[in-house]
Formats: structure tokens, C-alpha cells, sequence
């Protein structure tokens, strides 16, 4: 059996649904994957679906569901929701691999993960014969908090509250969220940055006010702190290397580099565990933005957040406490659960630790880091639609020029493929005024402008966002978060009496 073991407590040993269904660990830690059972072999991957790709990884990690559930949970969730069969299409520019992970019902990549996570969820609690609802407590720096929304809206014993940042988030992404459908859904802002939206919600699991409200309510997370995230995040590696095989790009068997815009370090660490599961990868390159605490850890490995907090043109990013970093500390130093505890302790306490060399030595082997600039961002999205007519959202920048920035610093020739992680319309004021150097105030309108100069065609959920009625108006602030976090949980409570 694959056991999923506590970050900050290796005796803090479930199974994955059990893992699923708890998001974080009692004791504040992540349920990470203890000794991998499960041996990906490229060769078995060139001539599966992608959905056959899913199957195959999630019944490796996950081999407490059953075949049946799996395969309900992985045709509910790949289909014909998303705007392309292939659900996650290859671009090939003239430098690198884009890969188009925002064909989903919100345009963003937190898609992959989002619309089989309710799933997932739904079968963990049968198998547990239980019938509490799961309150879903979502701090979202933008794209988690829509795919979540649409993932759940619905889903029957599931409540979603997503908290997000007031000032950070794109007018379109606020949009998105504001507009949510469904019974069971509650969008909060909060006035304070994502860091703040993640303590909140980390918080509350281990809040005394909140727990006493939890009556037939039990709290998870549909951040990717939560493992039933990640894993379906590794399917897209697996599927994206078969196609650079079967393409002629790479050998069966050689490597291949993948470039990550990075936040919470959640989609780079599926990459981690691909390719600690077998799949050939050599370089995991980490791509920041200004907020480039990654960068500066994975070089001299002393992670510090005493930096100025940037707000950016990919907000996705704006992070500095990237939570999923734990699970690569735990990993990487085989599961040295005191160190880890110290470490993070040393964060909150500190705001800084220093892990030892030999571990930075080992993560050097698989990560290198690099980050990008808001002028390079802007003129790398300029660059690329001139010369190849191709369009990328500011994430898909960073990651792009990052590429180019790893490889004039190493001389590093291995093909690289570029996660693509959203639409250039959830961002299109930014993507606009790269293109123009005209800066449209209204989003909506460079929408429309960005459409009419480039032809490129504006996803359908984002095209109907303008004329969506608002629904949620509400803003809080920070030293509020536990007691409307234990207000939304004992009215969740009432419906489900
Ligand atoms: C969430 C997000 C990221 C960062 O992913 P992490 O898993 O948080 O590292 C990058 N780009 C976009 C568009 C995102 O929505």
C-alpha cells in the first residue's frame, strides 16, 4: 500500500483518500508520499490518452480506490469540458515546447487539478462511510479560487468559502470569482496579500473557535497543500514527455528539462515526484517573478522572507511563503521530520532558516532557479507574438524567459518543455499593453482589443464573464479571518441539519 506520511511527523502515516480528505496534517504538516511503490516507464506512456495517462498515475499513487472509481473519477473530469481533446496540446515555438495546460472550464492550468479533486473527495468519503459535509477553505492568489469554485459548485456534501487577496488579483480573475454559481460556494476578499489569505486558512484547522463550530462539518483544502492536487498535476509530465517522443523531439528514455512558473511550488513538485517516480527528466527549472525568494533559495539555500512584497503582472506568483517547499525538504532529506519542524518553525518565528549543504547539493541536482523582471516579461510577450505570432500569458513569460536565462548561464542544450499555465485572456491588460505599450484600464475592453488585433479566439467562459451578475461583494480584514472562517462553518453546519 502507498502510505502518505506527515511533513512534521513521519509516524503520521494515512492512505491517500485519507490523505484527500484531510488536506493538512492535525499536526500543521503535508502528507507526502512515503517510499514510492509505483515506477512510471516512458515506454508504457507513447500510446496512452490522456486519460489513460491519468488512470495509470493515479492508480499508482492512489491504490486504496478502486479501478471503477478511478475511471469515474478521470472521464467526470477530462472531458469534453475542456475546449481541446487533447486536453493538454503542445505548441512547438522556435526554442522550447509550450505546454497549453489552460484549456479548462476557468482558463487556468489549476484546472488539471480542480475538476477531479471533488472527485476524488466524493469517493474518499464513501469509502469512509461518511456523511458530514466537507467545508473546502481555499486561499487562492487568483486561479485557484475560480477552478475550485467551478470544480465544487455543487457537489453535494461540499462548501466551498475562497478568500483571495482585494488588491493583487486581476480584474478578470476578481470577476470570475464574484460571479460564482452554485448553493453551495462563498467568495470572501481580504484586505491583505495571498500570505495572508494562506495563514488564515492553515490556521483555522487548528483553530479552537472554528473546531467548536465544526458539527458535522469537517475542513479541507483544495490548496495544493492538499496531495489529491498534486498527483493528477503529474499526469501532464507524463503525457507532454510521450508527446515530444512519439513528436521525434527526444528519444524514448532521454531527458527532457521543464520549465515551471512557480508560487506555492505545488506544479513544479508533481514534477519532482514524476520524476522521482522514473519519468527521465534532468532540470526542474523554477521560474519567479520579482517575488524571487525561490530563486535566491534554491542558489544559496537560505530561504528568507524579510524582501519587499511585490504586486506583479503574473499574480499567480505574487508568493513568498511557498507552502509545498515543505514537501520537497521532507523528501529530499529523507523524511527528516524534526528538521522540517525546525525549519518552518524558524519561518514563523524568524522568517528565514538555512537548510545544510549536502541537502542543497541534492536539490541543485534536480532545481535550478531563476527569475525575470516586469519589463522582460512585458518585452518577452511582445517578442514572441511579433516573431511567431504566438500568444502567452505573463506566467507563460516568466517561464519562457527564464528558459533563455538558465540557458545562457549553463549552456544546457536538453529540449525543454514550457508549462503554459493560463490564457492570455485572464490577463489581458497586462498582455495588451505588452503588445501595444498601450495601457487599457478596463480589462474587459482590452479583452475585445487584444482579440480584434491578434485573432486569437477568446475562451467561452471568459467571453461571458462581462455581462455575469455579481454575487459576492464582501471584503475583510485580516484579523477577522478565524471568526467569519467559524461564522461560514456553523452556517454550513445549519443547512446540513
Ligand atoms: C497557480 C499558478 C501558478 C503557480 O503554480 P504553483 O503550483 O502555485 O507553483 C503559475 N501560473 C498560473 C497561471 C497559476 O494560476
Amino acid at each position: 500500500m502507498q502510505y502518505y506520511i506527515s511533513s512534521r511527523n513521519k509516524n503520521n502515516a494515512v492512505t491517500g483518500h485519507e490523505a484527500i480528505i484531510k488536506g493538512l496534517a492535525d499536526d500543521g504538516g503535508l502528507y507526502t508520499p512515503l517510499h514510492l511503490s509505483f515506477h512510471i516507464n516512458a515506454a508504457d506512456l507513447l500510446h496512452l490518452s490522456y486519460q489513460e495517462t491519468a488512470l495509470l498515475i493515479l492508480k499508482g499513487f492512489f491504490p486504496d480506490f478502486s479501478e471503477e472509481d478511478l475511471k469515474e473519477c478521470v472521464y467526470g473530469a477530462y472531458n469534453e469540458r475542456f475546449d481541446n481533446p487533447a486536453i493538454v496540446p503542445l505548441t512547438r515555438i522556435s526554442d522550447a515546447h509550450l505546454m497549453e495546460l489552460y484549456h479548462g472550464p476557468t482558463s487556468a492550468f489549476k484546472d488539471l487539478a480542480l475538476t477531479i479533486l471533488p472527485r476524488l473527495m466524493s469517493k474518499s468519503y464513501a469509502m469512509e462511510n461518511r456523511n458530514d459535509t466537507i467545508a473546502i477553505l481555499t486561499a487562492t492568489s487568483g486561479d485557484t479560487g475560480k477552478a475550485a469554485l467551478s470544480g465544487f459548485a455543487d457537489v453535494p456534501h461540499t462548501a466551498v468559502t475562497v478568500f483571495y487577496p482585494h488588491v493583487g488579483v486581476s480584474p478578470i480573475q476578481k470577476k470570475q470569482m464574484e460571479t460564482a454559481e452554485g448553493s453551495n460556494v462563498c467568495v470572501i476578499a481580504v484586505n491583505g496579500n495571498f500570505d495572508d489569505c494562506q495563514r488564515m486558512v492553515k490556521q483555522a484547522v487548528t483553530s479552537k473557535e472554528v473546531l467548536d463550530a465544526c458539527d458535522g462539518v469537517v475542513i479541507s483544502s483544495a490548496n495544493s497543500i492538499n496531495i489529491g492536487r498534486l498527483v493528477p498535476q503529474i499526469v501532464y509530465y507524463c503525457t507532454s514527455y510521450a508527446k515530444l517522443v512519439n513528436d521525434g523531439v527526444i528519444a524514448c528514455g532521454n531527458p527532457i528539462n521543464f520549465v515551471v512558473p512557480t508560487g506555492n511550488f505545488g506544479d513544479i513538485l508533481a514534477g519532482w515526484l514524476a520524476k522521482k517516480a522514473g519519468l527521465p527528466i534532468y532540470k526542474l527549472i523554477c521560474a519567479s517573478n520579482t517575488n524571487n525568494v525561490l530563486t535566491d533559495f534554491l542558489r544559496t539555500g537560505t530561504y528568507s522572507i524579510h524582501r519587499d512584497f511585490h504586486t506583479t503582472m503574473s499574480p499567480s506568483m505574487d508568493i513568498l511563503i511557498s507552502s509545498n517547499l515543505e514537501r520537497l525538504l521532507f523528501l529530499a532529506s529523507d523524511y527528516d521530520d524534526m528538521k522540517v519542524r525546525t525549519w518552518m518553525q524558524d519561518l514563523q518565528t524568524e522568517g528565514s532558516y538555512t537548510i545544510d549543504d549536502d541537502l542543497l547539493h541534492t536539490i541543485q541536482s534536480d532545481f535550478a532557479g531563476v527569475w525575470t523582471d516586469e519589463d522582460t516579461c512585458s518585452s518577452t510577450i511582445h517578442d514572441l507574438y511579433e516573431k511567431e505570432k504566438v500568444l502567452i500569458d505573463p506566467h507563460t513569460s516568466i517561464a519562457l524567459s527564464g528558459l533563455r536565462q538558465y540557458r545562457k548561464e549553463t549552456g544546457d542544450p536538453t529540449p525543454a518543455a514550457v508549462l503554459s499555465t493560463a490564457s492570455p485572456y485572464k490577463f489581458c491588460r497586462s498582455v495588451y499593453r505588452s503588445l501595444t505599450d498601450i495601457d487599457d484600464p478596463d480589462d474587459f475592453d482590452a479583452m475585445d482589443k487584444l482579440n480584434a488585433l491578434t485573432g486569437v479566439k477568446v475562451p467561452k467562459n471568459l467571453a461571458d464573464l462581462k455581462d455575469k451578475p455579481v454575487r459576492f461583494h464582501e471584503t475583510i480584514e485580516v484579523k477577522d479571518g478565524l471568526s467569519r472562517i467559524a461564522a461560514r462553518i456553523e452556517e454550513i453546519s445549519h443547512d446540513n441539519h
